[in-house]
């Protein structure tokens, strides 16, 4: 897009360049760029594009790499296994990647935007390039844009919009393995969409939002719906790394050579690439999504006209205006400490995070039965494992009184594999033990051992029974008649 080209339009700040006056959309059309940046961050998109398809194929401990799997309400990470009961986790997971955003964003501006967010690397490092191979380079489409709809248009639009659809499908596709694994998508895909038809949907639903997104919304999803876009001026200051244009350096603007002209020479080749359509020289806007695309256009152009690279450049808008520049400020402590904690608190909840648990309560009803020869006292324990194999738990008392005693699971219990059972134990005292030992209601440790594995979880109760006086009173009440009898 170049200001006074056919079909261009000159960027200004009262304006959204890829909105017409009228409200309707302004199909940008970015020049190609090449150099340093445009190289790593096209490495850096292939390497995160092949671990968004390749991690459902990946397994760990029996289970794809990442897997939300909805049938059985379970999440498996890496070898881990979080059950619903574990969301409790994600809290931190969501805070701790927040403020790592936050603290990158206060460090480095909107990198995030224009190297990693998977919707730029799909428009920039997919979508256009399909478009740059089907309808060649910006001057060629903006050409068949405005040309009539002849058979040569008609053809190039249907190719290119069915593999829009079509690459939009395998995206969907893969998104959806992310939910029900590689093998049972596989299977949805050889029966009628019927009898899948929730998956079915999802999967059309999905096709639908890229393709929509992809081929017609585009940039202005970063310019009117992202959110971080938005909050970007908050997070960052004056000594923020972004992408800026000296100023000082650059004006005034014109010919090179021309008296007293500054080195940037107008060709308009930073405004041309951009993505989102802005001119970097009206200053840091919120339509920048850090693509550096025009510090290469900038650095090429500079090398032309052999005047030093970095007219366009990554710095600070100190840097840029020639002052000191601060890297450690009062937010990025605050930002760092919040993001040291978080990370903390879900490191040491992980290490609690077991693929076997066990979990004791107290039967309802009574709190203890009193027999004619025991006290017992009854628990449910709930008995769950996450892993592909059937464990066997063993169950006993860590360091409980020799007169206490457990029954209900002599022999061990074995779950089925990815299952969860529920048995009773009971603790009990002997009367005349309970008599001469019991002091008032104490903690026991239940204790379970899982083979294959071997953890070790122990859950503490309480013991609780009647003051063992009442069995004194009993026995003492039970004896009278006799003595009355014998005294008749
Ligand atoms: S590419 Fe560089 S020289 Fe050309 S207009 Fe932009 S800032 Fe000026
Ligand atoms: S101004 Fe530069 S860095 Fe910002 S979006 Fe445009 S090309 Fe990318």
């Amino acid at each position: 897009m170049s200001a006074g080209a056919p079909g261009a339009k000159k960027p200004n700040l009262t304006s959204v360049t890829t909105i017409n006056e009228d409200g309707s959309h302004f199909t940008l059309h970015p020049a190609d760029v090449g150099g340093r940046f445009t190289l790593a961050r096209r490495v850096v998109a292939l390497v995160i594009l092949a671990v968004y398809v390749l991690l459902p194929w990946i397994t760990i401990n029996g289970h794809p790499a990442v897997f939300l799997d909805v049938a059985e309400r379970r999440f498996h990470l890496f070898g881990l296994t979080f059950l619903a009961r574990d969301l409790w986790l994600g809290f931190f997971l969501i805070s701790g990647l927040g403020f790592s955003l936050f603290f990158i964003t206060s460090l480095f501006g909107r990198l995030w935007c224009g190297w990693t967010c998977p919707y730029t690397l799909f428009l920039e490092h997919v979508y256009r390039r399909i478009e740059r191979w089907i309808d060649g380079d910006a001057t060629a489409r903006r050409k068949l844009d405005r040309a009539p709809w002849d058979s040569a248009k008609i053809t190039k639009r249907v190719i290119k919009h069915g593999i829009y659809l079509l690459v939009s499908a395998i995206v969907a596709h893969i998104f959806l393995s992310y939910f029900v694994s590689i093998p049972r998508l596989y299977s949805y895909m050889k029966e009628s969409p019927l009898e899948h038809f929730g998956a079915f949907a999802v999967v059309a639903f999905i096709t639908l939002a890229l393709y929509f997104a992809f081929s017609w919304f585009r940039e202005q999803f970063c310019i009117i719906l992202c959110p971080y876009g938005r909050i970007q001026s908050a997070l960052t200051d004056d000594d923020t790394t972004v992408i800026g244009y000296d100023e000082d350096r650059g004006e005034p603007r014109g010919k090179k050579g021309s008296e007293g002209a500054g080195d940037c020479i107008n060709c308009n080749r930073c405004v041309q690439v951009c993505p989102t359509g802005i001119d970097i020289r009206n200053g840091l806007q919120m339509e920048c999504i850090g693509c550096a695309a025009c510090v290469d256009a900038c650095d090429a152009i500079m090398e032309k006209v052999d005047r030093p690279k970095g007219l366009v450049r990554y710095d600070s808008l100190n840097g840029l205006r020639g002052q000191r520049r601060r890297i450690l400020r009062p937010r990025i402590f605050v930002y760092s400490l919040m993001l040291a904690l978080g990370a903390s608190v879900l490191g040491f909840a992980l290490t609690k995070v077991h693929d076997v648990d066990m979990v004791a309560t107290r039967m309802r009803g009574m709190p203890y039965f009193v027999d004619t020869d025991a006290v017992r006292n009854q628990f449910q324990l709930r008995l769950l494992t996450k892993r592909n194999v059937p464990t066997t738990f063993t169950v006993d008392l860590k360091d409980a009184p020799s007169w206490l005693r457990a029954s209900g699971c002599e022999g061990g219990v074995t779950v089925d594999a990815q299952g969860e059972q529920q048995v009773t134990l009971v603790l009990f005292a002997s009367k005349e033990e309970y008599i001469e030992e019991y002091t008032g209601s104490m903690e026991v440790t239940i204790r379970t051992k899982s083979e294959p594995g071997g953890t070790v979880i122990e859950r503490k109760v309480e013991f609780l029974g009647p003051d063992p006086r009442m069995f004194q009173d009993l026995e003492t009440e039970s004896k009278k008649p006799d003595e009355n009898t014998s005294q008749k």
